[in-house]
Order: structure tokens, then C-alpha cells, then sequence
């Protein structure tokens, strides 16, 4: 949806034009997943020793190798925090990852107890269930348990499975590496080296290769290499998303979507551009409309006034270099598309979900509903006289918009790109 690789395609519904688009190469086209592996300590730390005289260290090292192998063979792009016997510490290892913009972390271990008699895999994450109040995670880690609970789950299956070890359980733990993140992580206990059994296996090079390829199947059971968007994997607006995408009505940021990144009125123009034809611009010397453009509402619904002849250039923050200068332009043109009465357009800041539902109702050319004082409200959220009622409630009757739960509709939260996706896809929809 953000950057533009060539013209955006018009009437995206029209059949034709889909089915030309098969044989195209699209905006956003699947590109392979990438999987940072992490093999635990290194140089100095040798992490456990084994009953057998083995270094925790080694056997990660090459069950990491093996798996790195194993991924790009499947189709995975892949990098290692570490591809030698080397000391990082765990800071190191998640800002490196953080720095790969990949999609998973994975990290390998060999475990160790007291009692000797104890063995099997088993799978640390992050889990908000369980915080630990000392060891408090990103918020991108709390948020992302359920994805991190999923990939320990498959991992650990097809680990235990493949190699045939005693199965463990997933663990939710607050170690830094799955804590600190931004993308789903776990780290992989695969046998405890403390145990003789395990200790043996962990010695064999066939048995290692079999736990990678074990790994391997688990993370794509979890993510398939070539999946599109993968961070919308899982999301509730997934489906309307791939739809709109084929269609050449939104695009991803590189490979990914955000879909709950906040839609910024650059944005939300552009899409509006690809979906509606826009008014035909303005004469030069508008009226300026009656000078309450103060408000946010004002600034993106209100006709177009003095500044709309001008188009987007008028303003002080905008220039032809902005990604979306074009679109901007003909909105404000359009008179879809006003300033600030301080000279800006902040093409760049969030649109609210009342302002989307009251400009999208506009352009849709879709009847207000005229709410009787007293009368039942859709949301309760929304009070009699505000200034979108009317819009809000036409577009969840058309069964475009819904609330965010049954009663609240959130009018001046920031939409976010999935839920404008979700608006267009039923629009869409509807028009076929
Ligand atoms: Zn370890």
C-alpha cells in the first residue's frame, strides 16, 4: 500500500483487468521468508558440558548449520547471529536480529540438569501469561505470544516426532533472546547433555542432522517459505488483504504488510484515488468555506476551499518529492483533501476511522442515515450530534464498516491499514 512500484491500476473490479493481472508480476509478490538461526553461546562460553565431554557450544553451532542448510534448500532466505565459534552476548544477538527485518527467530541449545535421568526437547518462548515482573519483555513480544506459542508448538511436534526424543513440552520463560524481539522467537532445548542417551545423540552427526531437518518441517509447518505478506499470516484481515493486493488496489512496505500499522492520509488517498474516480478538480479562485478548518475532521472532509486550485504544492510540508505527491495533488484538487489553517497538509499523520467512514461515504456516493434525536444508536460510543453519525452509520447499515466490538465503533482512533483494507474489500464486494 505505501510505495508505489508503477501506475496504479484503475477499476480493479473490472474482470478483464484481473485476469490480465494473472500473468503479471504484481506489487507485493511473494518474496521468501527469512529465518534468523541463532546458535547459543560461543568463544568464551562453552554453555554445558556434557556427560560425554561435549560442549553445548558445538553441538549448537552445527545443529545450526545443518538447519541454516535445510532452510535455504527449501526456499528460505536465512542468516546466522553467529557462523563460528564465537562469543555475542544476548543483546548482540537480538539487535542483529532486529536489524535483518526477518520474519522468525530461532534459536538452539542443547539443556542441561542435575538429575541425569531427565531428557527430551523441549521449547522456550515468551508467553504474557506468564510475565515475570524482573524481566518485563518488548511490547512487541508481549503482543506477539500467540504467534511465538504457535511456532514453539509446531517446532517442538515435528522436532520430537522426526528424531523420536521424549517430548518435553513448550515453556514459557522470560530468557532475553525470545523476550527482547520484534518477531515471533523461540529457542530450541533439543536434548539435555547431562543425560547419557541424550548426550549420545547429541554426539552424532546423522542424529543432528535429523534434529535440523525436525526444526525445519516445524518452522514451515509454522511459516511456508514463500508466503505472502508474512506478517499478516494469521490475521483476521489476511484474506481481504491477498484480495485487494491481487487486485492492485494495496500494496505491502517490501515484504510485509503492517497491517496494524496506522493508515497515514497519504495513504488513505491513495487508496481512495484507486477505488473511486474523484471529483473533477476545482476552478481556480474558491471560495475559502467559512474558515472553521480547525479541526481534523474539517481538514480532510469539508469541500475544497481556497487552497484546492493550488493542489497539494501550496502546502509548506508536502513537495513533489513525497512518495504519494500525485495522488495528494488530485485530492486536493478534488476538494477531497484540505489543509491545516497553519499551512500543512501532514500527508504523514494518521486518518481516524470517523474520518475515513465520512469521507469514504462521500465519495461512495452512499445515503446518509438520518439518526432521529433518542433514536437507538449503532455504537454506543458515538453520541447523538457527532459530527460523522450520519456517515458512520450509513456505512455499517451497507455492511462496509463494522465497530470494533458490537457497541464501539472507536470513531477517533487511527484506522489501521487492515481495517481500511477490510472497508475496501466489502465495498468492493458489494459493487459486483
Ligand atoms: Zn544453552
Amino acid at each position: 500500500m505505501v510505495r508505489k512500484k508503477g501506475k496504479p491500476l484503475r477499476k480493479p473490479w473490472m474482470r478483464t483487468a484481473i485476469l490480465a493481472l494473472g500473468l503479471l508480476v504484481l506489487p507485493g509478490q511473494a518474496m521468501a521468508a527469512k529465518i534468523v538461526v541463532d546458535a547459543g553461546h560461543g568463544g568464551r562460553d562453552p554453555g554445558a558440558i556434557g556427560v560425554n565431554g561435549l560442549q553445548e557450544k558445538t553441538v549448537n553451532l552445527d545443529i545450526s548449520r545443518k538447519l541454516r542448510d535445510l532452510l535455504i534448500q527449501r526456499g528460505y532466505e536465512v542468516t546466522m547471529t553467529r557462523d563460528s565459534d564465537v562469543y555475542l552476548t544476548l543483546k548482540e544477538r537480538v539487535d542483529f536480529t532486529k536489524a535483518q527485518h526477518a520474519d522468525l527467530f530461532v534459536s538452539i541449545h542443547a539443556n542441561s540438569i542435575s538429575s541425569p535421568g531427565t531428557r527430551g526437547a523441549m521449547v522456550l518462548y515468551y508467553d504474557d501469561a506468564y510475565p515475570q515482573s524482573s524481566y518485563p519483555a518488548s511490547p512487541e513480544m508481549r503482543a506477539l505470544t500467540p504467534q511465538s506459542r504457535e511456532l514453539a508448538t509446531k517446532v517442538l511436534n515435528s522436532l520430537v516426532q522426526t528424531a523420536g526424543l521424549e517430548n518435553r513440552g513448550i515453556v514459557p520463560s522470560a530468557v532475553y533472546v525470545v523476550r527482547m524481539g520484534n518477531i515471533p522467537s523461540i529457542l530450541v532445548e533439543t536434548a539435555f547433555l547431562s543425560n547419557p542417551e541424550d548426550a549420545a545423540l547429541l554426539a552424532s552427526n546423522q542424529m543432528r542432522q535429523i534434529m535440523a531437518q525436525g526444526i525445519a518441517s516445524g518452522i514451515e509447518a509454522y511459516l511456508p517459505p514463500n508466503i505472502q505478506f508474512p506478517d499478516t499470516r494469521g490475521h483476521w484481515a489476511r484474506e481481504a488483504i491477498l484480495r485487494l493486493n491481487a487486485q492492485g488496489v494495496v500494496e505491502g512496505v517490501g515484504k510485509n504488510f503492517e497491517p496494524d500499522r496506522m493508515l497515514t492520509r497519504a495513504e488513505w488517498m491513495t487508496l481512495l484515488g484507486r477505488i473511486f474516480d474523484l471529483p473533477a478538480a476545482k476552478p481556480a479562485g474558491g471560495a475559502c468555506g467559512d474558515g472553521s478548518k480547525d479541526t481534523v475532521a474539517g481538514a480532510v472532509y469539508r469541500d475544497g476551499g481556497c487552497d484546492a486550485a493550488q493542489g497539494a504544492a501550496a502546502f509548506r510540508d508536502v513537495n513533489a518529492g513525497h512518495w504519494a505527491f500525485a495522488d495528494l495533488d488530485r485530492a486536493v484538487k478534488a476538494g477531497v483533501l484540505e489543509g491545516y489553517p497553519d499551512g500543512t497538509l501532514r500527508p504523514d499523520q494518521p486518518v481516524t476511522r470517523a474520518e475515513v467512514a465520512a469521507l469514504f461515504q462521500r465519495l461512495a456516493k452512499l445515503p446518509l442515515i438520518e439518526l432521529a434525536p433518542g433514536s437507538q444508536r449503532p455504537f454506543k460510543d458515538i453520541p447523538a450530534g457527532y459530527w460523522a453519525e450520519g456517515e458512520v452509520a450509513a456505512l455499517k447499515q451497507a455492511g462496509w464498516i463494522d465497530g470494533v466490538t458490537a457497541e464501539r465503533f472507536e470513531p477517533e482512533r487511527s484506522m489501521t491499514r487492515a481495517e481500511s483494507a477490510a472497508l475496501i474489500d466489502r465495498y468492493i464486494a458489494s459493487r459486483k
